[in-house]
């Protein structure tokens, strides 16, 4: 029979569904679809796909933290049932511009869950950083398909996130092109049978440059990606290879593997996403063009397809697809941030909340573009020294480590 290892699992355990025997969930009628973060990469890409199917989908809740005019058009477009603005001081706005509309609308940070909470199909999680954790878990905790761009929340609370989606039943489908990729390839793979799981990694833009050019680059190089246009946050993060680190921390809780069985290789045109390996010598790759609204649709219609408006791969024009190992000399948050992933334990809620502040000082010229991930290591070796590096039980837990950890990554960076 075929079968398909699903992501919606805890690492180590397989549980194996069949997709002849499922079929796309919402078949008799429109899928019930919310987008946190909807204004965003992630979020905008999303609401393309809905708004070229729109008999496949119904839009339940939209939500932003502060960009009310964009929520609004979006709302409009999508006739949201519910609009909601993270930081409540834009809602009076929101309310403006939604008057007459039949929309309801709400502010704050538990508005943010009640978007999460409303009766959905499916929630696509793309609120960028920790500030996602909440309504992420909110989605998880009640047994519906999560189509998760949030990496965070698993960086951050793997063990608890993915606890939680198997408590409720839910689904957890990977928006992550890289992880989209392996969950691909892994369709009908016993956990066993899988040797390595590779992501792939552009390089970013500073790939071929020197240890002593990267000292002086400027956030408006960073933010310049060669092949991928995301938010600024996550950009930074392509820039410095911490986001393959995360990457590294995201995969091993979505996958039955082991530390060990996890790599990445740097792959500048960004066409291969991912290689599964084996015990075999077989070796199942995807590729797709770099956009993201290909992982985005294979989460939405999982069993099934959909039809996603990419560029289509023309092998023979692209000539020749290459690949190096990544430099962990010239791009050291890769270590630190599997130092982080191995040290297990809330390392990881550590890591992802000192770079989001360093990520955060090197956009506002605070710091320079190597010192995020010396801010980072640096932050881990002080929690370490604390004690605060301990076991999370649950989401309150790694909240606490996280604030914890933000004020010892304010502390080290006042001394810069
Ligand atoms: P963006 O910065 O483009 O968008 C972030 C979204 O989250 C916006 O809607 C923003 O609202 C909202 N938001 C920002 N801060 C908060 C907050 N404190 N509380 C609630 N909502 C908030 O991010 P991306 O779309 O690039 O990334 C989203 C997530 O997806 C990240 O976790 C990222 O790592 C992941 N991801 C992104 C990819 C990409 O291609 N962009 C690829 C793979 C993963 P507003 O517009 O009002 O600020």
């Amino acid at each position: 029979m075929h079968m398909a290892v699903t992501a919606s699992v805890p690492n180590n355990e397989v549980k194996a569904a069949s997709p002849v025997e499922i079929e796309w969930p919402h078949a008799s009628r429109p899928c019930r679809l919310t987008v946190l973060g909807a204004t965003g990469s992630v979020g905008t890409s999303t609401l393309d796909l809905v708004a070229r199917a729109p008999e496949r989908f119904e839009v339940v809740a939209l939500t932003a933290q502060s960009n009310a005019p964009a929520l609004a058009a979006l709302a409009r477009l999508h006739r949201a049932k519910l609009a909601v603005i993270g930081d409540e001081k834009y809602l009076p706005q929101l309310r403006d511009e939604l008057a007459g509309t039949g929309i309801r609308t709400a502010g704050g940070a538990d508005a943010l869950v009640e978007a999460a909470l409303m009766p959905a199909d499916c929630v696509m999680a793309a609120i960028v950083g920790a500030a996602g954790l909440r309504p992420t878990f909110a989605a998880a905790s009640c047994g519906k398909r999560v189509a998760l761009a949030n990496k965070e929340c698993l960086v951050s609370a793997g063990h608890v996130f993915t606890a939680e989606i198997k408590r409720s039943g839910a689904e957890l489908l990977p928006v992550d092109s890289e992880h989209s990729a392996a969950f691909q390839a892994l369709t009908g793979a016993e956990p066993g049978s899988i040797e390595k799981i590779v992501l792939t990694a552009s390089g970013g833009p500073f790939r071929t440059w020197t240890r002593e050019a990267l000292e002086n680059a400027t956030p408006e190089q960073a933010l310049k990606h060669p092949n991928w246009s995301m938010g600024a946050k996550i950009t930074i993060d392509s820039a410095t290879l911490m986001n393959k680190g995360l990457e590294l921390i995201e995969a091993f809780h979505l996958f039955p593997v082991s530390v060990d069985a996890l790599d990445c290789v740097v792959h500048p045109q960004s066409v291969v996403h991912c290689l599964v390996s084996y015990v075999d010598g077989s070796v199942l790759a995807q590729l797709a063009a770099p956009d993201m609204r290909t992982p985005i649709a294979v989460a939405l219609a999982w069993p099934g397809r959909m039809s996603a408006p990419t560029e289509r791969l023309d092998l023979a024009r692209l000539g020749s697809l290459t690949f190096e190992a990544p430099d962990e000399t010239r791009f050291p948050a890769l270590r630190v941030a599997r130092a982080a992933l191995r040290r297990g334990d809330t390392a990881p809620a550590v890591l992802n909340a000192a770079n989001e502040i360093g990520v955060q000082a090197f956009l506002n010229r605070r710091i320079k573009f190597l010192e995020i991930a010396k801010l980072v290591e640096e932050t881990l070796d002080a929690a370490e020294r604390q004690g605060a590096i301990s076991a999370a039980q649950c989401l309150d837990d790694i909240l606490s480590i996280d604030e914890r950890a933000r004020r010892l990554a304010e502390d080290a960076l006042n001394r810069y």
